[in-house]
């Protein structure tokens, strides 16, 4: 198949240029067009070539995919820029959304690639240690793109499971109070002493990383350039201060709430032991 021309869907990492994969230089290096939203087309930084850029806003993804794929498909070498990884709350679902919207549009043509980044997740836990060294959950706390009644019902699951939570989108102006509200709904599962981190800005100029507990978060002192790390009941502070969650789970794990397991079904093999 020939193709019309390129599209790569960039993560840039969460901001310091050590951090950018050589794939995704490589496709900027050779892009004629990037496409993105402001401050991350600011992360990309000078680029020798010069090409087009493309600023957009953030809300319009859907719009800014369409655009992206219009390029190409023109024959362009376009790269569409993410923070982080742009399959984690970015735009990879975007573009691929666009394409099973539109599969007789000229977008079959164009060849697409994503290109991985470090996720904000990721980068936090690295300055601080090992937080997410078990199981861990992502949850994004943006009621933008879906109802907030599903978050507090994740964040309800993912605590009663014990998960570490790497919360994203942790607040914004135009939802102060969705913090407390969802540390209230972890302190109904977890102790207050929880180890929480709060990473923010990591790997950019304004970077901080902060240690305190569920108990003792204060909202107010988070916003969106934050990623909110809860632990899990095992997650620990080292003697040198570093946060760990260790690879082995002790201890029993939490009460699930929710309906009793169901009776075997008549005729299912039983367990000889068990007797009659
Ligand atoms: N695709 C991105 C996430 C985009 S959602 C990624 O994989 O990281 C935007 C949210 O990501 C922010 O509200 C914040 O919670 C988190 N985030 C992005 N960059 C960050 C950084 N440098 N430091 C801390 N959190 C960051």
């Amino acid at each position: 198949m020939t193709y019309a021309g390129r599209l790569a869907v960039v993560g840039l990492g969460p901001g310091a240029p050590a951090w950018r994969s050589p794939e995704a230089s490589e496709r900027l290096a050779c892009a004629t067009d990037v496409v993105g939203y402001g401050p991350y087309l600011q992360l990309v930084g000078e680029l020798a070539h010069a090409p087009m850029l493309h600023e957009s806003d953030n809300r319009q993804e859907a719009e800014r995919a369409r655009f992206a794929l219009g390029l190409a498909a023109e024959g362009r070498d376009v790269v569409l820029v993410s923070s982080g990884d742009p399959g984690v709350f970015a735009m990879a679902t975007a573009v691929i959304e666009a394409l099973h919207d539109d599969e007789a549009a000229d977008f079959g043509r164009v060849e697409i690639t994503i290109v991985p980044g470090i996720t904000a997740a990721s980068a936090a836990a690295a300055r601080i240690g090992a937080p997410l060294g078990h199981d861990f959950c992502c949850i994004s706390l943006s009621d933008v793109l879906k109802p907030w009644d599903v978050v507090v019902d994740r964040l309800r699951h993912a605590s009663a499971a014990d998960l570490v939570l790497a919360l994203y989108n942790p607040r914004s102006r135009a939802r102060p109070h969705q913090l407390a509200e969802a540390r209230d709904v972890l302190l109904e599962g977890r102790k207050p002493d929880t180890v929480v981190v709060v990473g923010r800005d990591v790997g950019g100029p304004e970077e901080s990383i902060r240690v305190t507990t569920l108990g003792e978060l204060d909202p107010g002192t988070v916003d969106m350039r934050c990623c909110v790390i809860v632990g899990s009941s095992q997650t620990r502070v080292s003697a040198t201060g570093a946060v760990y969650s260790p690879r082995t789970h002790e201890g029993p794990r939490p009460p699930l709430e929710g309906p009793p397991c169901p009776p075997p079904l008549a005729g299912s093999r039983r367990d000889p032991a068990s007797g009659p």
